[in-house]
């Protein structure tokens, strides 16, 4: 259980997004949503300990900051919005440095470590990239590239900023789909910043809208994706319909 009570973390002590309390249980999915600039990826952060943060982070009963280094990567892997990348590094040592936590001192990788990264690159349908450095990919291939490496890193948490941008509708499919199986089969729990509202009413079980670093709503898709409270904070015209099984499906409408 990832549990976060009245987190707030921004930058030099200024506060961008405060107050947000949330529980998730081993294996269920946490969307936060949010206009840009609401502090998601702040928040975000804030999880992965790479920002400041006040209030408290439990992972297990356990506050995150007890955690050594190790025990931290093993537990997070995060996957940022717009990572710079080692261009010259193909895509299969990119992707092994996930691996990087689980050697031990000076210990080189195993079999085992190859495997997890072959299986992970296929997974996301790169296996024919492998080898490919990564400044000749394409922007979506990139992302992907990106989540090999968090995806190889095998932690009990995964936390994904914008995981969709630049994917089309099937690699974005099939990447939701992935964390979905690892949610389901290995009880991974995810966190994840999503743009597309549909998407994240399909995937996550949880919601929590952000504006201007505040919560103003938060519970299942049925609750969060109401019409209304999205044209409010994302100062948008739109309907909210339903799909075939009941989930929302959110639609701009044009002038
Ligand atoms: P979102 O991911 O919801 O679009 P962010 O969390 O990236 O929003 O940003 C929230 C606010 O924090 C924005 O006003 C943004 O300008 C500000 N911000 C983001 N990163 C930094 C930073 N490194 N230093 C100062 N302010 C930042
Ligand atoms: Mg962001």
């Amino acid at each position: 259980m990832l549990e976060l009570d009245d987190v707030a973390a921004g930058y030099r002590g200024k506060p961008v997004v405060s107050g947000v309390s949330v529980s998730i249980p081993r294996g269920g999915w946490l969307a936060i949503i949010g206009p840009n600039g609401a502090g998601k990826s702040t928040l975000l952060k804030a999880i992965a300990g790479l920002v400041p943060y006040t209030g408290s982070v439990m992972w297990n009963e356990q506050p995150v900051q007890n955690l050594s280094a190790r025990e931290r990567a093993k537990a997070f892997g995060y996957a940022p919005q717009a990572p710079l990348l080692p261009d010259g590094l193909s895509v299969s040592s990119y992707a092994l440095l996930g691996r990087t936590p689980h050697l031990g001192t000076l210990a080189r990788e195993g079999p085992r470590d190859f495997a997890v990264v072959q299986q992970v690159l296929s997974r996301l349908d790169l296996a024919t990239m492998a080898e490919r450095k990564l400044r000749t990919l394409s922007g979506g291939e990139r992302q992907r590239a990106v989540l090999a490496r968090v995806l190889a890193q095998q932690t009990g948490i995964l936390l994904l900023d914008e995981p969709t941008t630049g994917l089309d509708i099937g690699h974005a499919q099939a990447l939701l789909d992935l964390v979905d199986r690892l949610r389901t089969e290995d009880g991974t729990t995810v966190v994840s910043t999503l743009h597309d509202l549909t998407l994240a009413g399909q995937y996550a079980d949880q919601l929590v809208l952000l504006d201007k670093g505040e919560v103003v709503a938060t519970g299942d898709a049925g609750r969060v994706l109401d019409a209304e409270v999205l044209a409010r904070h994302y100062d948008a015209r739109l309907n909210v319909l339903h799909g075939p099984d009941g989930t929302p499906v959110v639609v701009p409408k044009r002038r």
